[in-house]
């Protein structure tokens, strides 16, 4: 195809305007692509690359390649994902009528952030786009979810603004970003978005201009109390979207507005080592929070349970509301049956009103929204008896009485998936619908009808109505019966034996039976629109119903765990005191496959003993019981029973989280470097009110510099006068528990062993008291670590604590002599061998460590 054919120098004009996008370009059944859009296209989606002008020259030849209408939604989910946005360009006229050029525009152009084709989307995962606003004063996050026309925006002052941004992207998780410029260059923010989190970025300059401005306004009118960052950022976001939707939008409508004091601010690394909604090694839902609690039965009420864990409350009053809901559904086996029951047949209200506003819903999305709404006179009668208040204002939703109605009364059982031919509208509503239909389906019958009674009006038995395509219907007579002929008979054709008519009657129907079809589309379609947009007007009652639902459905969700996991009705307050009795860890518990998990208590109150250290050997259960005892908090705080025979909460503002080497190889830093700058970070932003989990602080670098920095950290959280925060501290650094006697506040735990001869056997119990030793040889041989290696080591380590300081070893006379077949360890190779488990600190060997050691040792050996 020459470039230069009027269709060619259309697709240019258009693409021009689309640099970064690649241009679907329909030309009849096809999506094509050309020149550079065609190679990467190509590439990416396994394509064949052709042209159509293969006479010209190979340099002249335009690339193209094509994908299938109908199948567009695979290849530009790939696409997607591999980075791209697709510009869908559509005919706007039918060729067959269009008089020259086939007219042509981009109706859409789809982005991560901007989906909503249900393949597309998760249907328990919302999907944001967001933009970032940064300015040298102040930050502000904003986030859509077009599927259902969600939008939030906050808004952090200050120097922390950053902080604050990266901690609501990470919340939010968004799939596409916007940043102003100073956003973009922001380190922290950068470095979140680059390397962390797997979304498609890009600078935008509409921040704040006059086009944003007015967006804003015609979205959420002239609020004269929004700030002007607040409003950049949210017209900036409105502003993409119109570019990219390229339709009014005007379901976004409301602006929820929150503070950073609404929830619990939640860094990553805490988010990611809490494994609220993925597991830290897979990434999989399974193993996370969200596994265990997440019983809901609607993709409304899974999205909404998953924003709870992202989000936990801080004020009491709106936890006990939850808690108290939860609490009377939990008690009610019967109703919580029902309700979960019903629920089952809500389909997912949010996207499937969205779709209709936005235009691309279909007749079975308007019979999926009446049969939820059938579900809720239900719904609302279970729910009227119910005591909590929430509950009740749940059961005070509007049942969407008239959407069923009118949308039962319209459309039919079983409607097809396209709107355009027809099949849609229920028998009964319409007489015209009806006729037409009855005339298309029934065309044979009414031509009997007519012979049959132009027979009677005639008299001519032979008299009969056929059909050739020139003519189209005519009524044939005998020649021989012509004089019978009525008078509004037109001759038409003369035969042999016979002549043939038309009548006004016949032509009606004729012009009806041909074009009836194309009529009847047409009718069905322009009432099947009427009705979509009356439902469309109803979005906001319908919102409001799905929030509801959705809220419904999350409470009875964890009313339901709650049950089956033999959870407890947490107090929750202010006082500062977190004092579980027999926690445990809702996932470990849920995983573990032999034996019981032993449940423990935990106390720390900000105003007394607020710091804990926490001895004990590796694997024995330590970071376990941090972890269940932030996760007891959090689940408390988003309302959730929690796994425990009691549990006193007082509210945390933040929980912190410094757990295990994660090493970040992504990042390219030293985990001792990635490990300080968490510390940094947690120490910085902590308050009294917060709680704070450090595991084996300092382990990254030297012994005495690690153990310098874990007190030196340590002190600082502990003590009233610095930070005074409610702390859990697990260190192999035993020396610590020395704090105990010297700064108030500070209580030593351990995780009791027991041995048995030269076994340990981890009881799981957390007792007072430091832990006397670390048991590192011990685990060295549960992982497996022979014998020989063991006993050597058994015998250096009792050689180690005879000295205060590690002393130059000699293979010492205490070690048992090697048995015939043993290694001796008496040459060169033995000799560096012996230096490397002199140098070793056996007390902070993990398992894998030994076992890696173990390989090094075996090779020194053989190099002899
Ligand atoms: P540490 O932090 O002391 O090295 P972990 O907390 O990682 O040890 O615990 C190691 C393993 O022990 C866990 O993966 C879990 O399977 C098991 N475990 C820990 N705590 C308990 C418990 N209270 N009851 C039963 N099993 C437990």
């Amino acid at each position: 195809m020459a470039e230069g054919t009027p269709m060619m120098q259309q697709y240019h004009r258009i693409k021009d305007e689309l640099p970064d996008c690649i241009l679907f370009f329909r030309l009849g059944d096809f999506y094509e692509m050309f020149n550079e859009d065609a190679r990467t296209a190509a590439r990416e989606l396994d394509l064949a690359l052709t042209t159509r002008d293969r006479t010209r020259p190979p340099e002249e030849q335009t690339p193209m390649c094509g994908v299938p209408y109908h199948a567009y939604e695979g290849y530009v989910a790939k696409l997607l994902s591999k980075g791209y946005k697709v510009a869908i360009c559509e005919q706007m006229e039918d060729p067959a009528l269009a008089k020259g050029l086939v007219q042509r525009d981009v109706l859409r152009i789809i982005t991560p952030g901007t989906v909503l084709e249900k393949s597309m989307l998760e249907e328990r995962k919302p999907n944001y786009l967001a933009a970032v606003y940064l300015t040298e004063e102040t930050g502000v996050t904003c986030f859509a979810d077009l599927s259902t026309g969600e939008f939030l925006a906050a808004e952090f002052p200050g120097a922390e603004a950053p902080d604050h941004l990266v901690n609501e992207l990470v919340r939010y998780a968004p799939s596409e970003v916007l940043l102003n410029d100073a956003a973009a260059a922001d380190s922290a923010i950068r470095e979140l978005l680059t390397k962390r989190m797997k979304c498609m970025c890009q600078t935008a300059d509409f921040f704040g201009s006059a086009e944003s401005d007015d967006f804003f306004r015609q979205h959420f009118g002239a609020s004269g109390t929004d700030s002007a960052p607040l409003r950049a950022a949210a017209g900036a976001l409105l502003t993409y979207l119109h570019r990219t939707q390229k339709t009014e939008l005007s379901y976004i409508d409301t602006l929820t507005k929150y503070t950073a004091g609404s929830y619990m601010e939640l860094d990553w690394q805490t988010r990611r080592n809490l494994e609220l909604t993925e597991t830290l090694r897979s990434g999989e839902k399974k193993g996370s929070l969200l596994w265990v609690l997440d019983r809901t039965r609607t993709s409304m009420g899974g999205r909404l349970l998953r924003a709870w864990l992202g989000k936990p409350l801080l004020n009491p009053a709106s936890i006990k509301g939850r808690l108290n809901a939860v609490a009377e559904l939990a008690d009610d086996a019967v109703a919580r049956g029902e309700v979960r029951e019903t629920l089952k047949q809500v389909g997912d209200m949010e996207r499937l009103i969205s779709r209709v506003v936005y235009g691309s819903a279909g007749a079975r999305d308007l019979n999926a929204l009446a049969a939820s709404a059938g579900t809720l006179p239900e719904l609302k009668s279970l729910l009227q008896p119910m005591k909590s208040g929430l509950l009740r204002r749940i059961g005070d939703m509007d049942a969407l009485e008239a959407l069923r109605g009118q949308v039962t009364e319209i459309i039919g059982d079983d409607p097809p998936v396209t709107v355009r031919e027809g099949g849609m509208i229920r028998r009964g509503y319409s007489p015209e619908v009806d006729r037409l239909r009855d005339l298309t389906e029934n065309a044979r019958g009414a031509v009997a009808a007519i012979e049959q009674k132009e027979r009677e009006r005639t008299g001519v038995k032979k008299l009969k109505v056929g059909y050739n395509k020139v003519f189209g219907y005519y009524i044939e007579m005998p020649r021989s019966q012509s004089e019978t002929v009525p008078e509004d008979y037109i001759r038409k054709q003369t035969l042999v034996n016979g002549e043939r008519f038309v009548t006004e009657e016949l032509k009606n129907l004729e012009s009806q039976l041909l074009t009836a079809r194309d009529r009847l589309n047409e009718l069905e379609y322009r009432i099947f629109k009427d009705l979509s947009d009356t439902v469309a007007a109803m979005a906001p009652t319908v919102r409001e119903t799905a929030e509801r639902v959705a809220e419904l459905d999350a409470l009875a969700s964890l009313a339901e765990t709650a049950v089956l996991n033999g959870y407890c009705l947490p107090e929750v307050d202010l006082s500062g005191v977190i004092d579980i009795r027999d926690g445990r860890h809702p996932v470990v518990e849920q995983m573990l496959t032999d034996g019981v998990f032993v449940a423990n208590d935990a106390r720390l109150d900000a105003g007394g003993e607020r710091a804990l250290i926490i001895t004990g050997p590796n694997m024995a259960g330590k970071s376990t019981y941090m972890r269940q005892t932030a996760l007891i908090v959090l689940m408390a705080q988003i309302g959730s029973f929690v796994p425990a025979r009691s549990a006193h909460i007082g509210i945390a503002d933040r929980i912190f989280t410094r757990i295990g080497a994660s090493d970040d190889l992504a990042a390219g830093q030293s985990t001792f470097m990635v490990e300080m700058m968490e510390v940094a970070d947690i120490l910085k932003n902590a308050t009294k009110s917060s709680l704070i989990i450090l595991d084996e602080v300092g382990r990254g670098t030297s012994t005495y510099d690690g153990m310098s920095i874990a007190r030196a950290v340590l002190e600082f959280c502990a003590d009233p006068r610095k930070l005074g925060a409610r702390t859990m501290f697990a260190t192999h650094y035993h020396e610590l528990t020395e704090l105990e006697q010297t700064l108030p506040g500070v209580k030593n735990l351990n995780t009791a062993v027991k041995k048995r001869g030269e076994e340990v056997i981890f009881l799981r119990r957390i007792v007072p008291g430091g832990a006397d030793r670390s048991y590192g040889v011990e685990v060295a041989k549960l992982a497996g670590v022979p014998e020989p290696v063991i006993r050597r080591a058994r015998a250096v380590l009792l050689e180690l604590e005879k000295h205060a300081a590690p002393i130059a070893l000699e293979a010492s006379e205490d070690a048992p002599e090697p048995e015939e077949g043993q290694l001796s360890l008496g040459s060169l190779g033995a000799e560096q061998a012996m230096d490397r488990l002199r140098d070793l600190d056996i007390n902070t060997l993990t398992p894998l460590e030994a076992m890696n050691i173990l390989f090094e040792l075996k090779k020194l050996m053989r190099e002899e």
